[in-house]
């Protein structure tokens, strides 16, 4: 179409919008309902960065909506026990959840993969895979078999390792060791002679300092700070290998998706995206000074060595091969992840990797400021 024609058609169309608007009014309206949810989160409001990817996400939807989609937050245990969001959000208990999908790998393991399995994705990986690699839709496509419909919202980043009494050098110091560390990457830790045990956030401190427990991993320097391990376990090793990327979910009731208004729902989809930048940075802006201060109280960094990363890397492979064995939607999900990490890699030890570690020389020799 040239540009006179355009001009000559766009001329006519704008009449016909002008009067089409007055009575497309009541369809606006109609377009935008007054709708108020309840997301019931997994975390307590303590994990002020994971928890606070909830209200971020909640916040833009609520104000980007004129307050006309109202999506209320409640923190662990309010409305709903912490472990049970995903059910509830199933059921139809509440419209929506923000919450890890790891939490429900009892139930079947494919939900491990939704946030992440030992040696899996790092952050930017698994974003890649969700939005360009096939990964949300492949992920909903195991959501949705149980009534869920599923949008990141939210990463932590590559985890620290955790606490230990002493210090962990080979495969042998991990036999007996009793260790708090959760589902899927407890399991696998369980291979390599770990004793993994379940225990809530608020616990953890106790029993490492009475030695209940003799090591714990939680989450990173911002949030590991704040419930003061490093007074009862100095040993503070990296990386956490089981947590390269974790994503978090916010999980909403199928009927209650397909109920909402194709606005919604988009408004709903960038703020989730959103609040997943939002989370990933927020960490990332605090961790550097959370670690300072853990060192600078004794915290004594330790790099698993790779005599340990290597038999949990096998450990790990095997154990993913043996599911997929038995669980097709495992195998399909792995499959795809596992692919797109292998090309993941490559690319990054040309980009990111020699970019990054020429920078770190750099921040070594004090060249950084
Ligand atoms: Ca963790």
């Amino acid at each position: 179409m040239d540009r006179r024609t355009f001009i000559t058609k766009a001329g006519l169309a704008g009449a016909g919008a002008a009067a089409a608007s007055t009575l497309a009014a009541p369809a606006i309206a109609q377009s935008s309902p007054k709708i108020a949810w309840r997301c019931t989160s997994s975390f307590p409001k303590a994990l002020d960065t994971i928890f606070g990817a909830a209200e971020t996400m909640a916040k833009y939807v609520n104000e980007a909506s004129d307050g006309n989609f109202q999506i209320q937050v409640f923190a662990a245990a309010e409305i709903v026990p912490g472990l049970q969001a995903a059910d509830a959000t199933a059921a139809g208990t509440v419209e929506m959840c923000h919450t890890a999908s790891y939490y429900y790998w009892g139930k079947d393991p494919s939900w491990a993969l939704g946030t992440a399995v030992p040696f899996g994705l790092n952050a930017r990986q698994i974003n890649a895979w969700f939005y360009h690699g096939g990964g949300n839709d492949l992920m909903n496509e195991f959501y949705n078999s149980v009534g869920i419909h599923a949008l990141p919202c939210g990463n932590t980043g590559a985890q620290m390792g955790g606490w230990y009494r002493k210090e962990i050098n080979t495969v042998e110091d991990l036999k007996g060791l009793k260790m708090r560390i959760g589902g899927f990457a407890g399991k696998i830790m369980e291979k390599l002679g770990v004793v993994p045990q379940q225990i809530a956030g608020g616990d953890i401190y106790p029993a490492l300092e009475k030695g209940t427990i003799d090591a714990a991993e939680w989450v990173g320097p911002y949030d590991d700070e704040k419930l003061g391990f490093y007074k009862v376990a100095k040993y503070y090793n990296y990386p956490g290998f089981w947590e390269g990327g974790p994503a978090l979910h916010a999980m909403v009731n199928q009927a209650k998706w397909n109920e909402l208004p194709k606005n919604y729902q988009a408004l709903l989809t960038a703020a989730c995206e959103a609040a997943n930048c939002d989370m990933m940075a927020s960490y990332d802006a605090k961790n550097p000074a959370a670690l300072r201060r853990l060192v600078a109280g004794g915290a004594v960094l330790k790099p698993f060595s790779q005599e340990v990363l290597s038999a949990a890397f096998d450990t790990s492979a095997a154990t993913y091969a043996e599911i997929s064995g038995t669980n097709p939607m495992f195998k399909k999900i792995w499959d795809s992840q596992a692919e797109f990490r292998k090309d993941a890699y490559l690319w990054a030890q040309i980009s990111e990797y020699t970019f990054d570690t020429f920078m770190m020389i750099q921040q070594r020799s004090g060249k950084l400021g």
